[in-house]
């Protein structure tokens, strides 16, 4: 069947692939973004598409989703503040708006046009800081980040939908998802070393002490396997964590990052503390047992996917 498809956050890193994915599938693809992170130039080779459709709108904005959701069979909510970095000064409410506020603006008009199927991104900062490693879709959430608190409401939010007014929905708790795009801010470590590294080739700092490790997946495994799992489950609630099951330390990503560049003696400065920032939790791994048992496994490790993310972010920015 084709699907009329609406993509909140279209035009960010990874509702942009998630597009011409679907694109490529036969929907008609209609995108809202109001470009405060993500880039029209991710969506160029689509504009002229006769499936396609793009309104730069606010989600904050009910009268915008209003005017882009009838005829709509499945929202995929992509947008939110990318940046998990809480900085001082910062207006404390930012996330809750971002986020939280903005997904009710689109499940409310869900509702209202009667439209059924919700796809979200949700992300691994709603867990916050688990002794039991790796950290399941069922373990206890003490987000430690406003954006994994506002996420976490979030999720609230659309599971109160689906009991209350029936929409399906898949929530998807994301690894750190790269790949070669770049966000108008907050950017990725691996963009940031970059950029450090080309300003200055003899000293890159890094923030904290550099143990942190995380999980990674390239956005096109990312897009591949919520594909997937809508597809293979064709209705209700479900939760995926998705990425890989290992992960990879900040200072081995350093390491990776100057040998790729090919610069011969850098010193790095670690700023120090567990954390990069507030907020940031310094290491995790995500068990992915419940998405590899619905028939879908990362094929790459952590360590491969942030090659293939370095290589791509150096010729990108050639
Ligand atoms: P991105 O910044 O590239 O994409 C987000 C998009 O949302 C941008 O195009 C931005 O302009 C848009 N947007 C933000 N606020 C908006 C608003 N109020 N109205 C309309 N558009 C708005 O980031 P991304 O990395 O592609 O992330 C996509 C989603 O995945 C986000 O929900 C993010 O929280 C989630 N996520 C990403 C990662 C990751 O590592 N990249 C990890 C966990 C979760």
């Amino acid at each position: 069947m084709t699907e009329r498809i609406l993509i909140t956050g279209g035009a960010g890193c990874i509702g942009s692939d998630l597009a011409k994915s679907l694109l490529d599938r036969g929907s008609h693809v209609t995108v809202i973004d109001n470009l405060s992170s993500g880039k029209i130039e991710h969506l160029r080779e689509m504009l002229a598409h006769e499936r396609f459709r793009f309104i730069e709108a606010d989600l904050l904005d009910r009268a915008a989703i209003d005017a882009a959701m009838p005829g709509t069979q499945m929202v995929w909510h992509l947008a939110a503040n990318p940046d998990v970095k809480y900085v001082d000064g910062d207006a404390t409410d930012k996330d809750l708006q971002q986020n939280t506020i903005a997904t009710y603006n689109v499940l409310e008009s869900m509702r209202v046009h009667g439209v059924k199927r919700l796809a979200f991104s949700s992300t691994s900062a709603v867990y916050g800081i688990s002794e039991k490693q790796p950290i399941a879709e069922n373990n206890p959430m003490h987000p430690i980040s406003l954006y994994g608190a506002t996420k976490l409401g979030c999720e609230a939010l659309i599971s109160a939908f689906h009991s209350l007014f029936g929409i399906d929905c898949w929530i998807f708790r994301f690894a750190n998802i790269i790949g070669p795009k770049v966000r108008k801010k907050g950017r990725t470590v691996i963009g940031d070393f970059v950029d450090r590294l080309r300003k200055d080739p003899s000293c890159l700092r890094i923030l904290g002490n550099g143990l942190q490790a995380k999980s990674y997946l390239l956005g096109r495994e990312c897009i591949e396997a919520m594909l997937f799992a809508v597809d293979a489950v064709p209705s209700g609630q479900c939760i995926f964590n998705l990425g890989c099951p290992d992960n990879l330390e900040v200072r081995e990503i350093a390491a990776m990052v100057v040998e790729a560049m090919r610069l011969p003696d850098v010193r790095f400065e670690f700023t120090g503390g567990e954390g990069g920032w507030p907020g940031d939790v310094p290491r995790f791994r995500l068990d992915v047992t419940a998405i590899n048992q619905l028939g879908w496994t990362a094929r790459l490790s952590s360590r491969e996917a942030v090659a293939i993310a370095i290589r791509s972010t150096l010729d990108n920015a050639n």
